[in-house]
C-alpha cells in the first residue's frame, strides 16, 4: 500500500482511490500507479497510518507536501484535515499542496472550503473545459451536468480561504483552452494547463 512517494522534490500523499468522476484521460485507466509506485488501494488507509508514514519521512527537505491521486483526496476530507494539520503543527514552514476535482460540496453536500482554511496554501483545481457539457462529455461525472457548475462555485469558495488558487486543464485535443483561460481571468485566478504527461502524476 503506497500511500506517501516522493517525485522530485515533492512528497506526493495517496489517500483514495474513490473519485465522482471517470475522466477519459485519466491515467488509472492505463496503468496501475506513477513513478514506479502502485497506488491501487486494497483499503483505504486509516489517519493513523497517513500520519504514521508521515513521521517516517524528513518533511523539511521537501518544496511541498501535494494531496493528489490516485482518486480525488477531498472525499476523505477528514482524513486530509487531519493529517494536514499534523503537517502544520509539526512542520509549520511546510507547504501544502491539494490538486482536487473540484466537486467536494457535490461529494459532501455542503461546503467543505472553510476546513481547508490556514492548511492548504495552494489548491490546484481541474476545471479541464470550459462548458459544462464538454466537461461532462470528457470528465463523466457522477453529477452529470451539474459538476461544472458546482466547480466554478467552489473555484470561488477557494479563493476566501486558501491563498493561492490554480485552475488548469490537460492539453487535451478536446479541450477549448482559450475559453477555459478566459474563465480563470473571469474568476481571477491562476491558469495551467497540465501536459498529458504531467498528469501521470497530479491525476
Ligand atoms: S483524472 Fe482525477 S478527477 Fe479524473 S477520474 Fe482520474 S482521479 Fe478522478
Amino acid at each position: 500500500m503506497t500511500i506517501a512517494y516522493q517525485i522530485g522534490d515533492r512528497l506526493y500523499l495517496n489517500l483514495t482511490n474513490q473519485c465522482s468522476n471517470d475522466c477519459k484521460f485519466c491515467i488509472r485507466r492505463f496503468q496501475a500507479g506513477v513513478g514506479g509506485y502502485e497506488l491501487w488501494f486494497d483499503q483505504e488507509p486509516a489517519v493513523e497510518e497517513i500520519i504514521a508514514e508521515l513521521k517516517e519521512e524528513d518533511i523539511e527537505d521537501y518544496q511541498e507536501v501535494v494531496y493528489c491521486g490516485y482518486g480525488e483526496p477531498l472525499v476523505r476530507v477528514d482524513a486530509l484535515v487531519a493529517s494536514s494539520k499534523f503537517l502544520k503543527e509539526n512542520y509549520p514552514e511546510v507547504k501544502i499542496r491539494l490538486n482536487t476535482n473540484g466537486q467536494a460540496n457535490l461529494i459532501h453536500q455542503k461546503n467543505v472550503a472553510p476546513k481547508l482554511e490556514g492548511l492548504v496554501d495552494i489548491i490546484s483545481i481541474s476545471l479541464n473545459t470550459a462548458t459544462a457539457s464538454s466537461y461532462q462529455e470528457l470528465c463523466q461525472s457522477e453529477f452529470g451536468a451539474e459538476a461544472f457548475r458546482a466547480i466554478i462555485e467552489f473555484i470561488k469558495e477557494s479563493k476566501q480561504f486558501i491563498p493561492k488558487v490554480i485552475i488548469s486543464v490537460v492539453d487535451h485535443s478536446d479541450v477549448d483552452i482559450a475559453a477555459a483561460r478566459e474563465i480563470a481571468e473571469e474568476l481571477d485566478v491562476e491558469f495551467r494547463v497540465r501536459s498529458f504527461s504531467e498528469n501521470e502524476r497530479e491525476s
